[in-house]
């Protein structure tokens, strides 16, 4: 079984003034050994959320997470430890994840000190091939997040991600914040150290060519729900799911070029409140194709006839 990390029915409520969001609701979702998940949707939906769920930075309300042998989902903070080199997270913001205070050696330091890796000196000589492997020169050990570009910082938050050979990295929007000019570096830095770990990447990206330029396959969320999920070329050739269709129309510039120009399918109006959800589908309120079914009856997220390694939820495609 090549599954490194599954969560089922996973869930996680959010308690705000306005009342109790949804924002991962009952989702199914695994990523296989070698494999990046790439997982797009308006923001707001859950993404992010689900992303720190699935590697524990937050518990879930429901649901379990299957990682190796045992289910994750509630273990406290103590069982927890020994999984943190292995269960990684790159963040949007690079700047706000780096402690201001401390040098950059400091920083690639730190979790080899805390898993007792390595003397003073060995930790010396892992750092700095640490800083040469996301392509920086080891001087950099002896600055300070401040003394160094975005695009730098976020090769130091890579390599502190990097650091203990993780087997699960979720990546959270990690070239957004970053000039245009330096995004391409980045992903291509992220797409190599991804191919040669073997490791599972969830990578979150609103941006559909950043995703496909990285993911295997891709999920797409909506309103705390995935609505589709399969391999990125049958994706990129024929969204099943309305929702998609729309995300991918709306690309100005098809990219890979490959992309085939699609008629334009709207999506009306706004995303809608993620504390009362439309009944039945979710996306009801803004389908083109929305019929009475859909208000009544909560589309199955399902493998269609004939496209196998797909899951979409829509009664249009999966008629009962
Ligand atoms: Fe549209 Fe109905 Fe399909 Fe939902 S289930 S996406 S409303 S057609
Ligand atoms: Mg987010």
């Amino acid at each position: 079984d090549d599954v490194l990390i599954e969560a089922r029915d996973l869930t996680k409520l959010h308690h705000t003034a306005g009342g109790v969001v949804r924002a991962v609701d009952g989702i199914d979702l695994s990523i296989r050994r070698g494999e990046t998940l790439g997982l797009v949707g308006e923001s707001g939906c859950g993404k992010s959320t689900l992303g720190r769920t699935l590697i524990r930075l937050h518990e879930p309300d429901e649901g379990s997470i299957r990682y190796g042998e045992r289910d994750i989902a509630h273990l406290n903070r103590k069982e927890l430890r020994p999984l943190r080199g292995d269960l990684q997270m790159v963040f949007q913001d690079p700047f706000a994840s780096l402690n201001p205070r401390r040098s950059i050696r400091q920083i690639l330091t730190e979790p080899f000190s805390v898993h007792g890796i390595g003397t003073r000196k060995e930790r010396r000589q892992i750092v700095d091939d640490l800083i040469e492997k996301v392509g920086l020169h080891s001087d950099f050990a002896e600055r300070y997040p401040h003394e160094i570009s975005g695009g730098q910082r976020q090769r130091i938050a890579i390599a502190r991600a990097i650091a203990l050979d993780p087997n699960v990295v979720v990546c959270d929007e990690p070239v957004s914040a970053l000039d245009v000019s330096v995004q391409a570096q980045i992903i291509n830095l992220m797409r190599r150290l991804q191919t040669s770990s073997g490791a599972a990447y969830l990578f979150i990206s609103h941006d559909l060519s950043v995703i496909g330029y990285m993911a295997d396959r891709i999920a797409v969320m909506y309103l705390g729900e995935i609505v589709e999920d399969a391999p990125k070329a049958a994706l990129w050739k024929e969204p099943l799911h309305p929702y998609t269709q729309a995300l991918f129309s709306a690309i100005a510039q098809p990219d890979p070029p490959s992309v085939p120009r699609r008629k334009r399918v709207p999506i009306e109006g706004d995303i809608p409140s993620a504390i009362n959800p439309p009944s039945g589908c979710r996306f009801r309120s803004r389908c083109p194709f929305a019929m009475p079914i859909c208000a009544e009856q909560k589309p199955a997220l399902k493998e269609p006839a004939g496209r196998a390694g797909t899951r979409v939820s829509c009664h249009l495609v999966n008629s009962p």
